[in-house]
């Protein structure tokens, strides 16, 4: 008989999903184990974290750290291998139950389809992998028989509200979104923001990349998205709701107009640890919410002139095809170029949009041709920089 713990894989232990999920699993040693940990190129937090959490394998993806990561840990019985490829078949092995999806961006992809073919449920943080294949994805769980448990705070807002609703249809969702560090600012004051003031968000402490995402909204866009593969759902039912407090996540409206919310301080830590914990609630000391704390819960339309990704993923969703694959793509060279101050804030869309247009469109995409899609938008995203 197996035994009661469940063996989970990180890709991507060193980003702020992966540390967290580390965290949450240190308090619930008699409940989890880990088989396996991954990261790009931090080595140093890899080679820390593999030393106290004993893994079975680690892969780092940069293979310049190989023999560094290996040097530190072949006394102790732990396999290292490096390389993308190493990352999509160490999510194959036998003893994992679950894949936490902790890495950033398109690299996600690869390894989550492997997963999914080798029968393993995903704990899905790695929202881009769903933007650009949602279709392929939703497709492939059905066939394999696995369940994707949302990791995004207002997506496993909305999976907590629908628990027990199985038999009742969804009217339509709140996706709440706090609006970033920008909200309430016009183009004239964006157009000189720096990386530094967009790296500052009011109420999350995330890695930079979906730190830029929440400050130009792409990331409610690519989460728009990312809802409507995870709950079968239709543009119309999904709505976007500005909620600078970030304490409701998200909220489901059933066809009798019942609105069913999902409320708590912002910690990235619940929705982690519930997506690992599922279908059980584990007990815990993280802070609790209190009302009194704030009196005022305020809610905003999105200002969809100012901040046009969100309408741009809106454009892609409809479209279907390669679109979302070609947005997602186009965002990752426009973010890495305004990290590296190639260009401004506004001129992210601008890219996006100039993208969206140029790069061919697939209706019918196989996964070869969003590889190829995703080529193809990074190298022309790349000449308009
Ligand atoms: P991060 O930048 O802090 O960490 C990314 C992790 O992925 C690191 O471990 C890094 O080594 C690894 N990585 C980076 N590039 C890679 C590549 N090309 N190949 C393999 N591994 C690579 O990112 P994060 O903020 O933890 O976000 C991770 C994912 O979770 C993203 O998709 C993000 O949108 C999503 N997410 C994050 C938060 C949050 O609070 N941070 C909230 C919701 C969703
Ligand atoms: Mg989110």
């Amino acid at each position: 008989m197996k035994e009661k713990k469940k063996h989970i894989a990180i890709l991507g232990s060193t980003g702020s999903i992966g540390t967290q999920a580390l965290e949450v699993i240190a308090n619930q040693k008699e409940l989890f184990e880990i088989e396996v940990l991954t990261a790009h190129s931090n080595c140093e937090l890899l080679i820390t974290q593999a030393k106290k959490f004993k893994p079975n394998v680690v892969v780092i993806t940069d293979q310049s750290k190989y023999k560094k990561v290996n040097n530190a840990l072949f006394d102790l019985g732990i396999k290292v291998y490096a390389g993308k490829e190493a990352l999509a078949e160490v999510v194959e092995m036998e003893d994992i139950d679950l894949v936490l999806t902790a890495l950033v961006g398109y690299a996600g992809l690869k390894p989550t389809i492997r997963a999914i073919k080798a029968g393993k449920n995903i704990a899905l943080a790695n929202k881009e992998t769903l933007v650009v294949a949602g279709c392929l994805i939703s497709l492939l769980c059905k066939e394999y028989g696995v369940s994707i448990y949302p990791v995004d705070s207002e997506h496993s807002a909305l999976f907590q509200c629908l628990v027990g609703e199985e038999n009742n249809a969804i009217e339509k969702i709140y996706l709440t979104a706090s609006g970033g560090p920008f909200r309430g600012w016009k183009k004239q004051e964006l157009s000189t923001v720096k990386k530094e003031q967009a790296l500052k968000h009011p109420n999350w402490d995330m890695g930079a990349k979906i730190t830029i995402d929440s400050a130009t909204l792409m990331n409610k866009g690519l989460e728009v998205i990312e809802a409507k593969w995870l709950f079968d759902l239709k543009a119309e039912q999904i709505e976007v709701v500005v909620h600078p407090q970030s304490i409701i996540h998200s909220a489901v409206q059933f066809e009798d107009g019942s609105i069913k919310a999902q409320l708590g301080l912002p910690d990235m830590k619940l929705p982690i640890q519930y997506a690992l914990g599922f279908p059980e609630r584990l007990k815990n000391s993280f802070k609790r919410f209190d009302f009194l704390d704030y009196p005022h819960l305020t809610f905003e339309k999105p200002d969809r002139k100012t901040f046009r990704n969100l309408d741009l993923a809106y454009t892609a969703m409809g479209k279907g095809g390669n679109m979302p694959c070609i947005l997602n793509a186009a965002n990752e060279i426009a973010v890495a170029a305004f990290l590296k101050d190639e260009i401004g804030f506004l001129n992210m869309s601008d890219l996006i949009a100039n993208c969206m247009e140029k790069i061919t469109f697939v209706p019918n995409p196989s996964y070869e041709d969003f590889v190829e899609t995703d080529k193809q938008t990074r190298i022309l995203a790349n000449k308009l920089l």
